[in-house]
Parts: structure tokens; sequence; C-alpha cells
């Protein structure tokens, strides 16, 4: 076997209060992810977490409804509220696609920065959203990307959502944040250099291998969809870390329609695990390599995180330990969260 799933297990060892002083361990895993080097913990007894993870429906229902009045991406306020584009870019100043609606994010965080508001509804639960609704919201970028690469090509790009206020969403209407610049994110640069390292070490693509190498394992595969290939990492940085891959595409220029509503139906399936589970806010990344540059060794795709719930007093899921010392952390074994997915898939 060509990937290597490095681990290291170690026990904290105490007299428990819980169980009379008598003495207890819990294990910890030091995991380390075989393309990027990233290192997580695996820590066990989420159970005991998911009381603090859990949504509290009831101020959910309220926040959606009180921020309904003045939302600028509601339809009757989007056309007057939001910027446009010139028109040598965009004829009309923004891309409708469905319910979709794609325009220039009035606080840009790179060169190109655009919003996708995806549902005409202010409020979606994340068992609401359909295929539809996000697959017309990537095609609404897909045609931001081409328009862009016309005019200015080879530019890395992502699409990133943060859904709702624990997820870092200041207003609750779904939308995407659309970006395209000279620089890729750091994730992205780990990506291309190590995935370059291993075709040339090996002669064969990293993304080939890991799937056919998940799938004989059998602990973190999910399934196939269409053209993408689902399944939960091995090191996974944040709770509930799933990815979905799109085969042999390394950029979104690459992409048609079916992938794009593969991708759309694997997010649907695992935000319906996430509501199932209680949780309420997430956040996802679809990446991509230049989108004038086709490569054999990168497979583009998306990479989805649970995120702590919307709660009166919400404990937050991002620590020092992710936030500063730049190490992941889960409360839940990937292998576990896997086996529960794949009911959805
Ligand atoms: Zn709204």
């Amino acid at each position: 076997m060509k990937i290597d799933f490095e681990k290291h297990v170690a026990k904290a060892i105490f007299h428990s209060p819980v169980k009379n002083f008598e003495l207890d361990s819990q294990q910890i895993e030091t995991r380390r992810d075989p393309l990027t080097g990233l290192t997580t913990k695996v820590r066990t007894g989420r159970k005991a977490w998911q009381r603090l993870y859990t949504t509290d429906e009831k101020l959910l229902a309220e926040i959606a409804e009180k921020t309904r009045e003045g939302c600028f991406f509601c339809p009757e306020r989007v056309n007057k509220a939001t910027p446009r584009f010139t028109e040598e870019l965009i004829p009309g100043g923004r891309i409708v696609v469905g319910e979709a609606c794609l325009f220039p994010n009035l606080f840009a965080q790179k060169e190109h920065s655009a919003i996708t508001v995806i549902s005409h509804q202010h409020f979606v639960r994340l068992d609401q959203f359909t295929i539809e609704l996000l697959a017309n919201a990537f095609k609404a970028c897909s045609i931001y990307f081409n328009r862009l690469n016309q005019s200015k090509p080879n530019k890395y790009a992502e699409i990133g959502f943060n859904y709702l206020f624990p997820g870092g969403a200041s207003i609750p209407h779904p939308h995407l944040q659309v970006l395209a610049s000279d620089w890729p994110y750091f994730l992205i640069a780990n990506l291309l250099e190590n995935n370059q390292k291993y075709y040339a070490q090996h002669s064969a693509c990293f993304w080939e291998d890991l799937v056919e190498t998940e799938r004989k394992i059998g602990q973190r595969y999910i399934n196939r969809l269409g053209n993408t290939e689902w399944l939960v990492p091995f090191a996974p940085m944040r709770e509930d870390e799933v990815h979905g891959i799109v085969r042999n595409k390394s950029n979104f220029l690459q992409f048609d329609d079916s992938d794009w509503e593969s991708l759309a139906d694997g997010i649907c399936r695992v935000f319906k695990y996430y509501k199932e589970k209680g949780l309420s806010s997430c956040n996802f990344a679809l990446y991509s390599g230049r989108l004038s540059q086709k490569l054999d060794y990168l497979w583009a795709g998306v990479r989805i995180v649970s995120r702590s719930s919307v709660q009166a007093q919400p404990i937050n899921d991002v620590w020092y330990s992710q936030n500063i010392l730049y190490d992941g952390l889960v409360t839940e074994p990937p292998e576990e969260i896997a086996s529960s997915l794949r009911n959805y898939f």
C-alpha cells in the first residue's frame, strides 16, 4: 500500500469521580493526514459533548423570523440593495439561475469576490436544502468563473459556505462566497505540492489510490454519486468532516452540470445527517486548481464540517489548539461518522 495512515495512540489515566474514583482511562489518538501531513487529535466521548452541540430549535426559529425583515438577500430587496458587476464582465450586472442570484460582494475578500444567494426563502433548515437549489447556485458560480476566465485566465477559485452565525455567517439567508485570485489558499497550495510529489514518486494519482484503498479498507469510504466519490477522512481537522471528490477533474471549468448536481446531492445528504444529529450550523468549501490548467494529479472537490449549533450560549468548537497551534481536534472517530453517514447515501 502506497498510502500511509499514521496514528499514535496514548491513554490518559486518572481516578474518575463518575466511576466512584476507580482507575479509569481515555484513549487519545494523534493522526497524520497521508497527503497534507497535517496532524489532528481524535478523542472519544462525543456522547458527553453532544448536549453542548445540540440546536435550540425554538431560538433558531425566533432568529429566522426576526432577521427576515430588512434582509438584503430576500427577493424583494436583492435587486435594490446588492452591488452589480460592470456590463463588460456580466451583462445585466448579476447572474440568475433558478432561485440563485450572484452579485459582487460588498465586502470583497479577494480581487474577485462575489456572493451567490441560494434561495428565495429567507431561512432554509439543513434538511430542507434540495439538489436543485444548491446545483443552481453552483451553476451560477460556474458561469461567473467562465466569464472571469475569458477576461483574466489562470485564476485560483473557491466556493465557500458559512451557515448560520456559529458558522461565521452574519446573515441567515443561505448564500455562497465565490472567490478568484492569483493566490491559492494554503490548503490548495499544499494539495498541489503534495499531489505533484506523489505523482512523481509513484507514477499514479493520489486520489485514485486513496479511493481504491479506502474502498478496500471499508471503514471510511461512503459511496460514489455520479462522477463524485464520498468519504470521511482518516485525519479530520474538524468535527463531522466529510470529503467529496470529483473524479479526474482538477478545476471548476472542467465540471459539467452532472458534476455540480452530484456535489449538490452529496452535500444535501450530509446536511440531512447533521440535522438528524441535532446540529444546525456548518461550513463547506469547494476547491479547485487553476481555472485554465488541467492537471492529472489533482482532483477538485468539497470539504464539509459541522459547527457549534445555535444556542443561547453556544460552546465554540474551535479552540486554542486549532486557532493558534494549527492542529485539528475531533471528539468522534471518523470511522464512527462514516458508519452513521452511510445510511444517508
Ligand atoms: Zn432573507
